[in-house]
């Protein structure tokens, strides 16, 4: 039997009925790069914002069991218990946190670390409330802002893309209620130092300002940028704040959407509660599989990203101004003023080439660097790394 025609309509405008919030935002330019790469026959693509080694294999193997042992369901909307125990265990451990008791400090399992800083923003942000976050920043910051209806305030971060507390003292008003920092930081690749770092804790301390920790790339620390062996974190100069980490970028899994918070009792209860009502959980079969993830040993693939970054630096040295990254695997490289090319003209340059990277503006209210991730096979990022100094005459 054929399928009745569906009846005509007139045409409609949706458009009219798109709230002023999502109209707000612009479509990332990210997802723009990855469209116009899209197009290029085999480009060398030193854009991607995720770890280019698999899963490891006791992770897999751990997730596939979750699956068939019927860890399917629903878990609490807080995680469920296996991972919420190591997330206590590595945190006492790294941080000297005392996760046992809800008394005070809490933590909870969340949708990716995307899905932690949506829940922060619902939980302390009022519209109107100010947000302090730098600039460059991860483009999922001043986005949640504009969903929550926060004025974002930008710390201005060049030359040397640190935010410190002197730099965020200055931006602080009374409809101040947070300060967002991200060390080892996308997309900079720059680490502050302990000495920084406990600063910024004592300033949102003495201001009554939450301190939220974007701690993503942790595990992507470089030897250099290491303090006593240790990544540094505010978490070891207060529990006063929160801290946020995920699972995607460190075992290579970022499509299981998975990440945790930790900080204030106060905090995180709202945000369990806000959770129940949007995410519910985080992915099951995924927090099962990650809750032996903390034992693997990941020193080959730090290593592997340690000597990418050192090639990057060495290709730039002479050619541009580039801050040696010291985590993450990315690289905020200026493009010789010489050239007189914002960084969207060097990006199309760049494309022609069959290269893709990303341009400044993406992350920035400036336009006068680009973003290369260096999360790419050595050989594609060797070629990319001799085009791109071509490109600047080098
Ligand atoms: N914070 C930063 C600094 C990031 O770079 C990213 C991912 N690119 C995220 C958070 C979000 O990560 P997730 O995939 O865990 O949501």
């Amino acid at each position: 039997m054929s399928q009745p025609a569906s009846p005509a309509h007139p045409p409609r405008d949706f458009s009219t009925l798109i709230s002023d919030r999502a109209g707000a935002i612009d479509v990332s330019g990210i997802r723009r790069a990855f469209e116009l790469g899209g197009q290029l026959d085999q480009p060398i693509n030193l854009s991607i914002g995720q770890p280019d080694f698999p899963v490891p294999e006791a992770i897999k193997k751990a997730t596939i069991e979750a699956i068939e042992k019927d860890r399917n369901g629903y878990t609490l909307t807080r995680g469920a218990p296996e991972l919420l125990d190591s997330v206590a265990k590595r945190l006492r451990q790294d941080v000297g946190w005392d996760l046992s008791s809800d008394d005070g400090i809490m933590h909870m399992i969340t949708s990716g670390t995307s899905g932690a800083l949506l829940l922060a923003y619902l939980a302390v942000l009022n519209p109107g409330d100010e947000v302090i976050v730098p600039d460059p920043y991860f483009v999922v910051y001043p986005a949640i802002g504009e969903m929550v209806g926060a004025k974002t305030v930008y710390c201005e971060t060049y030359p040397d893309f640190r935010m410190t507390a002197e730099r965020i003292e200055g931006l602080i008003t009374d409809r101040t209620r947070m300060v967002l920092i991200n060390s080892p930081g996308n997309p900079t690749g720059v680490v502050l130092s302990n000495q920084e770092l406990q600063e910024i804790i004592e300033l949102c301390r003495k201001r009554g300002i939450l301190l939220v920790s974007d701690e993503i790339y942790d595990a992507f620390t470089y030897e250099e940028s290491l303090e006593d062996g240790r990544f540094s974190t505010p978490a070891r100069f207060g529990q006063d704040m929160l801290l946020v980490r995920g699972f995607g970028k460190t075992y290579g899994c970022t499509g299981w959407r998975m990440g945790y918070a930790a900080g204030p009792s106060a905090v995180i209860r709202q945000m369990m509660k806000l959770q129940q009502y949007t995410f519910v959980c985080a992915p099951s079969m995924a927090q099962v599989g990650l809750a032996g993830a903390f034992e693997v040993d990941l020193g080959e693939h730090i290593r592997t990203y340690q000597s990418r970054r050192d090639r990057v630096v060495a290709a730039f040295g002479d050619v541009t101004d580039l801050v040696q990254p010291g985590g993450a695997f990315y690289a905020f490289v200026k493009v010789p003023a010489r050239l007189g090319l914002s960084s969207e003209a060097f990006f199309m340059r760049a494309i022609d080439r069959n290269v893709i990277v990303i341009p400044g503006h993406v992350f920035s209210r400036r336009d006068t660097h680009f973003r290369l991730s260096y999360a790419a096979p050595d050989e594609q990022l060797d070629r990319g790394l001799a085009i791109l100094r071509e490109l600047m005459g080098g």
